[in-house]
């Protein structure tokens, strides 16, 4: 699932290339993406392109005619080619393809077994409902400590489940919350009510540095090459059953309602009192 860093180090990658350019063509291959059928998407061709911009794990392309908001989903991306680029012969599963004046095309996909890329024309990103819904974004510079308390709150959820919430914080999905739980050495089934003042310290501070160090390492990287890197990058995430970097104990698999954690067992201890009943559960 595309997360905030390696959907941010996209943004910032196309923006580069695209920003001032027209749309020449917006062909959607698979309608069932488009959620505002009164305005399509190719309502916008011959828009300029202004600028991109992140919101949690949405692209939005600023154009002359409106905003094209696309979600991304579980497993959707963009594929760049640049003008000299040929686009390629083998299949991909494309479901949108933006078309440049100078030629560059953009494909958007779909790599899921289900479609969950969405694709929205608005005049403004807050139109979008799970946009307007977003909770503060621990990428962004103005990121507070405050902020971050507040989202925590003194709710009973799982503080796993609460990372991924986006109303609570936004951009961050099951790999990185892993990571930064264990940068935090909590377990993810405490509830964040019952972290206490040192905990909530570290994992402010592992909330940002995790997501703004990973967004330092993929800045540049051309866009097929971010997901690899985020799994390189990977402490805990993905590697049940191999040995915690930190302290060498076996990294275990947990089943939260449905979605799965990896964790040290060593560095992220149970506590009693952590709940693993009662309270919200996981998110599917
Ligand atoms: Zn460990």
């Amino acid at each position: 699932m595309p997360e905030s860093p390696e959907v941010q180090a996209l943004v910032e990658f196309l923006d580069e290339r695209i920003r001032g350019r027209a749309i020449a063509d917006l062909d959607v291959g698979e309608f069932r993406i488009i959620k505002t059928r009164n305005r399509p998407p190719a309502s916008l061709t011959g828009a300029r392109i202004q600028r991109l911009e992140r919101f949690g794990k949405h692209v939005g392309f600023d154009t002359e005619a409106g905003w094209l908001m696309v979600g991304f989903g579980r497993n959707g991306w963009i594929r760049w080619n640049a003008p000299e680029d040929p686009l390629g012969d083998e299949p991909v599963p494309e479901v949108a393809r933006i078309t440049l004046d100078d030629g560059a095309v953009m494909r958007v996909v779909d790599l899921g077994d289900f479609l969950a890329v969405t694709t929205s024309v608005v005049d403004g990103p807050a139109d979008v409902a799970g946009i307007a819904a977003l909770g503060p974004d621990p990428l962004l510079p103005d990121f507070s400590r405050e902020a971050f308390e507040h989202a925590l709150g003194t709710r009973r959820k799982q503080v796993k489940a609460l990372l991924q919430e986006q109303t609570s914080l936004a951009g961050i999905g099951n790999a990185y919350s892993d990571e930064i739980l264990h940068r935090a050495r909590i377990a993810p089934t405490v509830h964040a009510a019952l972290l206490d003042g040192a905990e909530r310290d570290r994992l402010f501070h592992a909330t940002v540095d995790v997501l703004r160090g990973a967004l330092a390492d993929r800045r540049g990287l051309p866009p097929d090459r971010l997901k690899q890197a985020k799994v390189a990058a990977m402490a805990v995430h993905g590697h049940g059953g191999q040995a915690c970097p930190v302290c060498g104990t076996t990294i275990v698999d947990h089943v939260l309602g449905g979605a799965s954690a990896q964790l040290c067992p060593h560095c992220q201890p149970e506590r009693s009192g952590a709940g693993r009943a009662g309270g919200d559960s996981m998110p599917g």
